[in-house]
């Protein structure tokens, strides 16, 4: 204590003996002004803090409580719901073959039972949220371009990559990193076998272009833009499907059937969930038809679809292809489709 206090002293004192005395004032007024302020500010910082938690718990989505990143819903008593949560609600509903409800009052939800919530939306579009990165806050709606664009700390890859440099780390490192890497230096034979990898890929990519080419060479093809309707199994417990109504191509009915996680028994119970899909001839045929078929979201749907081209040869005995997976992006994607009414969708089928 004592010696601090000296030190304290001495280094006034030598200030002192540098400048005049009004500065002098200022020196030993300092630490109390300073003091002053950083409770100021840790009042503030509390005050903050304290109205944005209350703020967040008021506005957060009263599912997974977290803060919406983007369209929020209510319920018709004025409950919150992020979109996430809202198109889960109607999926799980679907699913059970309920109607979906408000889990905080009961009150029934569907597309026109809940209206948006601007308001909200906006209000914590201002709200701080913390960069994954960096960890320095910025209002919501900057955020996104901040983590994809600006931050330094965001993880980014090394411009060799392509001839095999693995390397991923900061931002603010990869200037020094592409200096330092051994890549560029390498001999044509060791780059060759990274590009490789590469060719590779392009030539698969290639296979499926060629191959929709070669099938947009055949001399019949049709195109239908159909609607999958949910309906319910006749078995005890009741399992939801899809079925479009018939409809016809190369002279011949058919229908498409859909299921959810390949038939599971409760859906609900998976976070994971997917869609498959089969082709069923309907009609009687003596000579068989060697198909490839392929579903594109088409001009009355809006799934978000990666285009596959499956085959199969109906015969007399095989009037059903296999379920083929309808290749949607992720979990969301599937639960958004649940939780519309009926799916659309452009079936394009060609017969060799
Ligand atoms: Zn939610
Ligand atoms: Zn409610
Ligand atoms: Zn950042
Ligand atoms: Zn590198």
């Amino acid at each position: 204590m004592s010696s601090d206090t000296e030190a304290a002293t001495s280094s006034t004192e030598m200030i002192a003996e540098t400048s005049d005395n009004t500065e002098k004032m200022d020196e030993i007024d300092e630490p109390e002004t300073k003091r002053r302020k950083l409770t100021k500010n840790n009042e503030m910082d509390e005050k903050k803090n304290r109205l944005e938690d209350r703020l967040g718990g008021i506005l957060c989505c009263a599912v997974c409580l977290d803060l919406p990143k983007a369209a929020v819903y209510q319920c018709n008593n004025g409950h919150l719901m992020c979109a996430g949560c809202f198109t889960h609600l109607l999926a799980d509903a679907r699913l059970r073959d309920e109607t979906a409800t408000c889990p905080n009052c009961r009150v029934e939800i569907s597309k026109t039972a809940a209206t948006r919530n601007l308001a909200v939306e906006n209000a914590v579009s201002e709200l701080p949220s913390e960069c994954q990165y960096c960890g320095k806050e910025f209002p919501r709606n900057t955020l996104e371009r901040h983590e994809d664009q600006m931050c330094e700390e965001r993880i980014s890859g090394c411009k060799y990559s392509r001839i095999g440099c693995p390397w991923r780390g900061p931002m603010h490192e990869s200037k020094q990193h592409e200096q330092d890497c051994p890549h560029p230096r390498r001999t044509g034979a060791e780059v060759m076998e990274a590009l490789q990898v590469i060719d590779q890929r392009v030539a698969e990519e290639r296979k499926l272009y060629e191959n929709i080419f070669e099938l947009l060479g055949y001399e019949k093809i049709t195109m239908n833009d159909l609607q999958l309707k949910p309906y319910r199994t006749e078995e005890f417990v009741h399992r939801l499907y899809y079925e479009t109504s018939r409809f016809s191509a190369f002279n011949n009915q058919w229908v498409v059937k859909a299921r959810i996680n390949n038939s599971q028994k409760d859906p609900t119970q998976s976070s994971e969930r997917d869609m498959t899909y089969q082709l069923i001839l309907k009609t009687r045929t003596s000579c068989p038809l060697n198909i490839h078929f392929v579903i594109l979201h088409g001009p009355f749907g809006d799934m978000k679809i990666l285009p596959r081209i499956y085959r199969f040869d109906f015969t007399e005995d095989e009037n059903e292809s296999p379920y083929v997976a309808l290749s949607l992006p992720d979990t969301a994607e599937c639960n958004r489709l649940l939780a519309a009414k009926t799916i659309n969708f452009r079936f394009i089928m060609f017969l060799a």
